[in-house]
């Protein structure tokens, strides 16, 4: 095989190598997770913090309730146990009974009202939870996928660079030397192909001369404009 057929299969290899590693590397960002995933994860976290905020306050009120509660029944025992006489002391005693009980059932109210917010933020977690649950299952199924194919592509990415180790025994150091430094500068595309009398890298007519140069089995040819490897045929 002439020195450009070599030099354009070794590009042909490289190509598929670039091709491969650009996929593993997508398939490696796509690994880092799942956005919508991440992203409920982040609700079901803010719901939980007001359910916990929420739940707080219910036992807050519970325990002024309960406390308000004891010293409610301590009054009134002292109300209508006769230990209390001066009726002065009475009236204050009544008047303070009734308070405790204005206060207690104005936090009972206040309770209700918390109770019934905890329990709609209930089933907002509960909700959000499932849709948490669901996607967990979804990326799990999905992320297995994704490790196959990684480890799918790793293995042709180690083939593809042994046939490039391979191929480049076949190609004499100075030509492998443009080759590499073309595909360089060339955006990967180090050998352009003759169509017709033009070159396919540049579009532009190739001379006479240079095209019979690059018909050559051993010869090199270049373009005049890109520089690129001529390939005929
Ligand atoms: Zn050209």
């Amino acid at each position: 095989m002439s020195q450009v057929l070599e030099i354009l299969t070794l590009q042909t290899i490289d190509d598929e190598a670039a091709s491969l590693r650009a996929a593993l590397a997508d398939i490696d960002r796509r690994l880092q997770g799942d956005e919508e995933l991440i992203a409920a994860r982040h609700e079901l976290l803010e719901v939980e913090s007001r359910l916990n905020a929420v739940r707080s306050r219910q036992r807050r009120l519970e325990d002024e309730v309960e406390s308000l509660s004891d010293k409610l029944a301590r009054e009134e025992t002292r109300l209508y146990d006769g230990s209390v006489k001066v009726l002065k002391e009475l009236q204050g005693l009544q008047a303070e009974v009734e308070n405790l009980q204005k206060t207690r059932s104005s936090l009972e109210d206040e309770l209700i009202g918390v109770l019934d917010e905890a329990e709609a933020i209930d089933r907002e977690y509960a909700a959000k939870a499932a849709v948490v649950r669901k996607l967990e299952e979804r990326w799990e199924q999905h992320s297995q996928d994704l490790r196959r194919e990684a480890r799918r592509l790793t293995d042709a990415v180690v083939r593809v660079d042994a046939r490039r180790e391979a191929q480049k025994t076949k190609i004499s150091p100075r030509p492998l030397q443009l080759y590499e430094d073309l595909r360089v500068r060339k955006g990967g595309m180090a050998v352009a192909r003759v169509v017709g009398a033009t070159c396919s890298g540049c579009r532009v007519a190739i001379p006479d001369a240079v095209r019979r140069k690059a018909m050559s089995p051993t010869d090199l040819a270049q373009c005049p404009n890109c520089e690129r490897i001529l390939s005929i045929g």
